[in-house]
């Protein structure tokens, strides 16, 4: 499954992993956590393994999985279209609207830290 990963597939997973701990670590404080273990994927993107608790871990597994198998990355000349344009979304069922409450609330976040620059795409 693992191919060449590339400067913007290793941009989203941190942003994706830097967004549901900060979720996790406001939202869900009185869970128990760990660091997630994701068989090698953290390492081959060389993201941290953040600590989430277990709903957070799925989450985060999912969209990394999901994010390294995107279709649009095999494809010459095309992109990634943003999230909300894609005909082959990373999320569906019940990640769908859980990974938009992440993003609403850890990208308000990052707003008011003035990390704008990190989560424009995600909106738009
Ligand atoms: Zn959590």
């Amino acid at each position: 499954m693992l191919k060449v990963v590339n400067s913007r597939i290793r941009r989203d997973a941190v942003m994706l992993s830097r967004m549901v701990e900060i979720y996790c670590l406001d939202q869900h404080s009185d869970r128990e956590k760990s660091a997630v273990g994701l068989k090698g994927v953290l390492e081959t993107l060389e993201v941290e393994s953040p600590n989430l608790c277990g709903q957070c871990s799925r989450l985060l597994t999912h969209g990394l999985v999901k994010r390294l198998s995107c279709p649009f990355d095999s494809m010459p000349g095309k992109t990634k279209p943003r999230c909300k344009h894609c005909s082959e979304p990373c999320y569906s069922g019940e990640y769908r609207n859980f990974v938009k409450q992440v993003m609403r609330y850890s990208g308000l976040r990052l707003i008011r830290a003035g990390r704008i620059d990190l989560i424009w795409k995600y909106f738009f």
